[in-house]
């Protein structure tokens, strides 16, 4: 048993169906995942520890000096999201970015947030020498937006009294993802908080669990049914609000309390922003692949590659893998040394990441295009195919899919979009990064090149031009 597996059972207050959860490895919402992430955290320790790892820690905790640093970290997450169809989105290593990039740009940073570069070394050090998995949690609870910039609801995540020991909160945040299976909660603020808001304004990185700190789950999408449910079986992420009940955060783990300032400047720091990008990019190009080889496959089972309006569905998927890949690489390649750590062009992954978040949906689209009623030509299970002799015969398809395997990537293809947990991931892959509108917007008006459109679009209008 892994350590991680036993650090389950550290008395974190996880809620799901009105039961506190203390077994969580046996329960049947969350044990497939668990097993998932214990086989990846064995390939740590087996035939992939070089590649995965540095120093005993995953790669994700190393502070990136050169471009190969940043192909090591690509290629560990490259390992861990293609043994997983890229449905495991929060395997953690987003959020450790988070920390590792605080980490990496202390100084900077603690040169305007006081005792932040002593805190966060500590934190650091932590949970790079123990291996921990984490998540973060920015958001506010979806109460009432057209004020929660202004106000302080009762919903929301605030310093309620500061102590000698550390600071008292109370209110909620949200979605932690993954939030029963890790050890750490990163807690930040997702939008600037207003002088008013100033309660509002922390950062702080705990264990999962501390005092006063509830992990209340969703309904679980996950499935004992490996074989009609692949995916449902193993990658159910879970998602989780954190309900806080006057916990006291020592100050030891408060980066920043009540200061909407330097809650922003961690929010917004050029260094986490880019490596934990750099890892959701590499994540999104596993699960575009996986996208396209199920259409892929689906086309070819239902022999409709000819028809012309289906090959641009399958050219559309692949051109998609192949503009995040080459986003990547030049990310990677106008990467600039920040503070000493190289980090990628945060311009090309926010391009990527935008994308995305439009992709996602457009392979749905031609999944749903390119199987058809395909999806659901499926038996209940495999014992059906032995009923006749002759039904073996009607469930096969094209191309060397016989029944067996048609069977199988059907439900494969329809667990990907048709299943509850596929439509969590089309929810997840259009806001997992926020907005998809206001991001679109903030592209808009932060790329680097508006002016010199706009030199181009008034000098169409100079007369010696025209
Ligand atoms: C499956 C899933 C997993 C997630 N996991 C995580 C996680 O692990 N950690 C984490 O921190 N976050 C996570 N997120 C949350 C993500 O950060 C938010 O979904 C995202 O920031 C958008 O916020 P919201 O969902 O509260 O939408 P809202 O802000 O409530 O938006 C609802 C609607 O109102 C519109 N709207 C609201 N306010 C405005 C405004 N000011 N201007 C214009 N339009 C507005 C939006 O366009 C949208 O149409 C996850 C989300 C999903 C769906």
């Amino acid at each position: 048993m892994t350590d991680w597996k036993k650090r389950l059972q550290d008395g974190r207050r996880v809620w799901y169906g009105g039961e506190l959860v203390t077994r969580i490895a046996e329960h049947h919402a969350f044990r497939g995942t668990v097993q998932t992430i214990e086989k990846l955290l064995n390939m740590q320790t087996g035939a992939w520890k070089r590649e995965l790892t540095h120093e005993g820690a995953h790669l994700s905790f190393l502070v990136p000096a050169s471009l190969e640093d940043l192909r090591r970290k690509e290629k560990a997450y490259k390992i861990w999201a293609d043994a997983t169809f890229g449905m495991m989105s929060r395997l953690s290593e987003y959020s450790r970015e988070i920390e590792t990039g605080w980490y990496a740009n202390r100084k900077a940073l603690g040169a305007v947030i006081p005792h932040f570069e002593a805190k966060i070394e500590r934190i650091y050090r932590n949970s790079r020498d123990r291996d921990l998995l984490s998540t973060v949690a920015a958001q506010d609870l979806q109460r009432n937006r057209s004020r929660s910039n202004v106000e302080v609801d009762a919903g929301q995540l605030r310093v309620v009294k500061k102590t000698e020991e550390g600071v008292i909160v109370r209110g909620a945040k949200t979605v932690a993802t993954a939030a029963p299976y890790v050890d750490e909660l990163i807690i930040t603020s997702f939008h600037k908080r207003s002088e008013a808001q100033r309660a509002l304004a922390n950062v702080f990185i705990i264990p999962a669990n501390l005092p006063g700190v509830h992990i209340v789950c969703r309904e679980s999408f996950a499935s004992d049914d490996a074989v009609h449910d692949p995916l449902s079986a193993l990658y159910d992420e879970m998602d989780a609000v954190l309900i806080f009940e006057d916990a006291l955060i020592p100050w030891d783990l408060v980066l920043v309390a009540e200061d909407p300032d330097a809650a922003w400047k961690l929010h917004t720091d050029p260094v986490a922003v880019a490596l934990s990008q750099h890892q959701t990019v590499v994540r999104l190009i596993s699960k575009l692949q996986s996208v396209a080889a199920i259409a892929y496959g689906l086309a070819k089972s239902a022999d409709v590659t000819g028809f012309l309006h289906v090959r641009n569905e399958l050219a559309n998927l692949i051109m998609q893998v192949e503009t995040i890949e080459a986003l990547l690489r030049t990310a990677q390649h106008t990467g600039e040394r920040h503070n000493g750590v190289f980090i990628p062009n945060r311009l090309y992954l926010g391009t990527a990441r935008n994308l995305g978040a439009r992709y996602y949906a457009e392979g749905i689209a031609a999944i749903h295009q390119i199987g058809a009623s395909g999806l659901l030509q499926t038996p209940a299970s495999l014992e059906e195919l032995e009923v006749h002799p002759e039904w073996r015969e009607y469930f096969a398809a094209s191309e060397g899919f016989n029944s067996t395997k048609r069977t199988l990537l059907n439900k494969l293809a329809w667990d990907f979009v048709g299943s509850s947990l596929g439509a969590r991931h089309a929810l997840y892959e259009r806001f997992y990064s926020g907005d998809p509108v206001r991001n679109f917007a903030n592209y808009y008006n932060q790329h680097p090149r508006q002016q010199a459109y706009m030199e181009f679009a008034t000098s169409i209008l100079r007369e010696e031009n025209r």
